[in-house]
């Protein structure tokens, strides 16, 4: 298909295309639950993504179509757009949304396409959001900096299609470097562009096909019970995030957190935010090994200490443990479905995909999809 999106958009249209952009989707590749308690998150962006062709057009019209969605949208350029229903060119238009309130802008015709599985938590929402907006500011050379069409786009999610999320995702997706990954503080947007070069491996993707179902719900759980751990710390101890603690202070007053799940919920807030800090070390010292093994721990206490990985995600990660060609493997997201993430030796791809598909379906019941990706840049011109 990504070969015969301009024959597509003729298709479509009935000319060619004046722009192509690309942006991708995100993988967070260790700092699970961390964000939110003052840790450092570290994704990177991945090879599959969403394409945008697109030209003007002096019709006055937004025309938004998909490769991937039946629903089209015929839009009149107007200010003030609202939510229009369910349909998906809700998150380009309220990219567009925002925009409009200082530029003037012309018409476009749209055609959008994604490789990514939507829903599985790779972010095709921030893909499409942050395409959009850097589309819509090159078109119109409007020389908005890439951190304001992060900011842009992340309004669009927030306030337009109403979903509640950071800005890890928008910001991965935009801010991506070839073979590095981003050790990014969710709540100051600071950032350091770690080395990750993958070598003789690479980064194969499982989107385990469980819904997330439970993510929302358990996510305010865990985020309360994080609180609960905090306050009852602070009663003792001068500290203003779970993360600013290590795991031998964490041990030395875990007393102090009355009930013994929320303990275990700050003993893996506590010893993921450590594991990020180790994966940086590894990673630029070109460590892939002890990187894996971190992936591994992260899994592990993602599974035992904070309880949000499930059957779909654990069949994977027990697999990969057995597979002497994959270094490590790990849920990625926030859990109880969606993707998790593997490394694994490149020349031995087919076969651990291949494998890892029998047994998933044997464990399972259904399938899952493996993609492979390396770590790649951000949004793009193509
Ligand atoms: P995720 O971000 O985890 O993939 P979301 O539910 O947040 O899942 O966002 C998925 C939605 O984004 C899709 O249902 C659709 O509305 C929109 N979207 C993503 N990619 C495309 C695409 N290629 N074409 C049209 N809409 C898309
Ligand atoms: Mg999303």
């Amino acid at each position: 298909m990504e070969n015969n999106l301009n024959l597509e958009f003729e298709k479509v249209y009935g000319s060619t295309a004046e722009y192509h952009f690309f942006c991708p989707g995100r993988v967070n590749l260790i700092g699970e639950h961390i964000d939110y308690n003052g840790g450092k998150v570290l994704p990177c962006a991945i090879s599959l993504g969403t394409h945008l062709l697109v030209r003007k057009n002096n019709d006055g019209l937004f025309r938004f179509r998909s490769l991937n969605f039946s629903e089209k949208a015929d839009i009149i350029l107007a200010k003030g757009y609202t939510k229009q229903g369910k349909d998906w060119f809700n998150y380009p238009l309220g990219v567009i949304n925002f925009f409009l309130e200082n530029n003037e802008l012309q018409g476009l015709d749209l055609l959008f396409y994604g490789n990514l599985p939507t829903g599985s938590g790779l972010s095709s929402s921030a893909s499409i959001e942050v395409l959009t907006a850097f589309a819509i500011d090159q078109i119109f050379n409007l020389g908005t900096n890439k951190l304001d069409l992060v900011k842009i786009a992340k309004r669009a999610e927030n306030e337009f299609i109403g979903v509640n999320c950071g800005i890890m995702d928008q910001f991965a997706v935009a801010f991506g470097e070839k073979d590095k990954a981003l050790e990014l503080n969710c709540d100051t947007v600071e950032y350091t562009a770690v080395p990750f070069k993958l070598g003789d491996y690479l980064l194969a993707i499982i989107n385990t096909n469980k819904p997330r179902k439970l993510a929302d719900s358990k996510y305010n759980e865990r985020f309360t019970e994080c609180r609960t751990a905090l306050a009852e710390l602070q009663k003792e101890l001068k500290i203003e995030h779970l993360c600013d603690l290590n795991s031998a202070m964490l041990e030395t007053n875990l007393d102090l957190i009355k009930n013994f799940t929320v303990a275990k919920r700050a003993k893996h807030v506590v010893s993921e935010n450590e594991r990020v800090q180790e994966s940086v070390k590894a990673m630029a010292n070109n460590d892939l090994e002890t990187f894996g093994k971190l992936m591994y721990g992260s899994h592990d206490s993602l599974k035992n200490l904070y309880e949000v990985t499930g059957v779909e995600l654990d069949t994977v990660v027990d697999y990969c443990k057995k597979n002497p060609n994959v270094l490590g493997a790990r849920m990625t997201g926030a859990g109880f479905g969606g993707c998790a993430i593997a490394l694994v030796k490149a020349n031995k791809y087919d076969q651990f995909a291949e494998e890892l598909d029998k047994y998933y379906l044997e464990k399972v019941g259904y399938r899952a999809n493996i993609f492979k990706s390396g770590a790649e840049e951000g949004v793009r011109k193509v």
